[in-house]
């Protein structure tokens, strides 16, 4: 990626560069963010605020990262095999297998009983097909700002082995979100199959609470929901009516929904999000037959699920919390109904119409990608509706920076939320942050450019957009105080557990 050289390096700059290529990190076009290497300024950037971007420190609004002595642990239960090639296990391995990778290769990339340095020659073959993908780019970064590799290739790789194994040592989740990443705090949605984390890290790994379950089933399995064994074990309450499945959802916003920050809905990879508005006395005996075993039409599914969305939305709005929606592109490759997801904005608008009942406030994540030039009107039209490019970053840079800039020049700047690394490795969220950096600054850049904003005007907006809206708006001061004495840590129910996701 080339951009033009309106902004020339500054002697400074060319220090920076020399150093970090002494030091036997090779040169990268991009230059870098983290705090040893500020103020190296990409080509085309404009140089009063990359350094400004840099400092800037993010709150991460969506991630999955698991918690770190579980990664210390066990960790290969949830990240297929523990050498290098987890940090191109999510999501970048996608791009591999719709570029034309064979299953069996796949399969043998991230398998614990191949020789991790063997591997390279696996990925070799496709290795020019996908090294320019958006997910390419963030995993590129990250090798060059954690760990100095400028280029893998088959002499580097071993180097990277050994870095990888290197830096995984107790501390360094802090390590590299806070003094490489420069993130202040991350919001994360927990993959497994219970709502919430009792993370052994509450301020930095703050928690959603996955509500798919209380209204849906399992994203991708055949089951019908809602999750009833799974999530009325745990309440202690046995469930035969509807209103007793209240009494469920409503303990766990109980318990848990002053420490979360939002609630969080992945639902959309099941359904479209056309969620109507069916009363209590048309769901009831719907919910029973479905404690019976009974077979329910896919209209009846239907039917409870969309009572329960809007059921389990209002007790989160109740409890002061955001609503989540995923929305948009599907992780994964060969399975997407772009026919469903091309409704999303629409439906989007429908949420929030009725979801203003009640006070319903909700972050539409992932912008909807591809309609997201969509989403632009819906976050402009209604006083409910937020957006959030966790993700979006890594989709597609470049219909990322086309959305900011037209967001930035169409709706309030209150209602987005500008970085969300959506990773179960921490690692990667170095190179997320940088590209999302990155994204940010050309835009503002551009901006600038225009005479939209003024120098000053621009960094104002950016520390708004990376920072202070999601502080204000998921109340963090206020969370913080509480998730400081909170009595939580891994659980043994945790430390069990396999990644339900895994698979994909
Ligand atoms: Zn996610």
């Amino acid at each position: 990626m080339q951009t033009t050289k309106k902004y020339p390096i500054s002697r400074r700059n060319f220090i920076k560069v020399s150093a970090a290529t002494t030091a036997g990190v090779s040169m990268f076009p991009f230059g870098s963010c983290n705090k040893d290497n500020l103020y190296e300024i990409p080509a085309g950037v404009n140089p009063a605020i990359w350094p400004e971007v840099s400092k800037i420190p993010f709150i991460d609004t969506h991630e999955h990262i698991i918690d770190e002595s579980i990664r210390l642990g066990n960790g290969e239960n949830f990240l297929r095999a523990d050498d290098w090639t987890v940090l191109f296990g999510h999501y970048f391995h996608h791009d591999f297998v719709s570029s034309g990778m064979p299953m069996d290769t796949y399969r043998q990339l991230f398998s614990s009983s191949v020789d991790p340095l063997k591997k390279w020659g696996l990925l070799e073959p496709y290795w020019d097909n996908v090294k320019h993908t958006s997910y390419g780019l963030s995993v590129r970064h990250t090798l060059r700002l954690l760990y100095g590799i400028g280029e893998i290739n088959k002499e580097s790789v071993a180097t990277l082995q050994k870095r990888y194994n290197e830096l995984k040592k107790p501390g360094f989740y802090k390590y590299v979100l806070h003094d490489v990443a420069n993130i202040e705090s991350c919001q994360v949605n927990t993959l497994w199959d219970k709502p919430i984390n009792e993370t052994e890290s509450p301020l930095l790994l703050m928690q959603d609470i996955g509500i798919s379950g209380m209204f849906s089933a399992f994203s991708w399995s055949k089951d019908v929901g809602p999750q009833i064994k799974l999530l009325s074990g745990p309440a202690k309450i046995k469930v035969k009516t509807l209103k007793d499945w209240y009494r469920v959802v409503n303990w766990w916003f109980e318990k848990y929904g002053k420490y979360a920050v939002a609630a969080k809905s992945v639902n959309a990879y099941r359904r479209n999000i056309d969620y109507d508005r069916v009363g209590f006395n048309e769901a009831d005996p719907i919910f029973s037959r479905r404690v019976n075993n009974t077979a329910l039409s896919e209209e009846e599914e239907k039917k409870l699920e969309d009572h329960l969305f809007w059921y389990t939305t209002q007790v989160a709005a109740d409890h002061g919390l955001p609503i989540k929606i995923h929305t948009g592109y599907y992780s994964g490759y060969d399975y997407m109904h772009l026919t469903n997801v091309s409704k999303n904005p629409a439906y989007a608008a429908e949420m929030c119409l009725h979801g203003r009942v009640g006070g319903r406030k909700f972050v539409f994540l992932h912008i909807a990608y591809p309609y997201q030039h969509e989403m632009v009107a819906v976050a402009k039209h209604y006083s409910n509706a937020y957006v959030d490019l966790a993700w979006a970053w890594i989709i597609d840079h470049i219909a990322t920076r086309q959305f900011l800039k037209q967001y930035l020049t169409a709706a309030p700047i209150n209602k987005i939320f500008c970085f969300g690394g959506d990773y179960i490795p921490v690692e990667l969220t170095v190179g997320h942050a940088y590209v999302a950096r990155l994204g940010i600054s050309q835009v503002l850049t551009e901006l600038v450019d225009e005479g939209y904003y003024s120098e000053e005007e621009a960094i104002e907006v950016a520390w708004k957009i990376m920072y202070k809206n999601a502080r204000e708006f998921y109340r963090l001061e206020e969370k913080e105080k509480l998730l400081k004495d909170v009595k939580w840590g891994t659980s043994d129910y945790a430390k069990k557990r396999e990644n339900p996701w895994k698979k994909y």
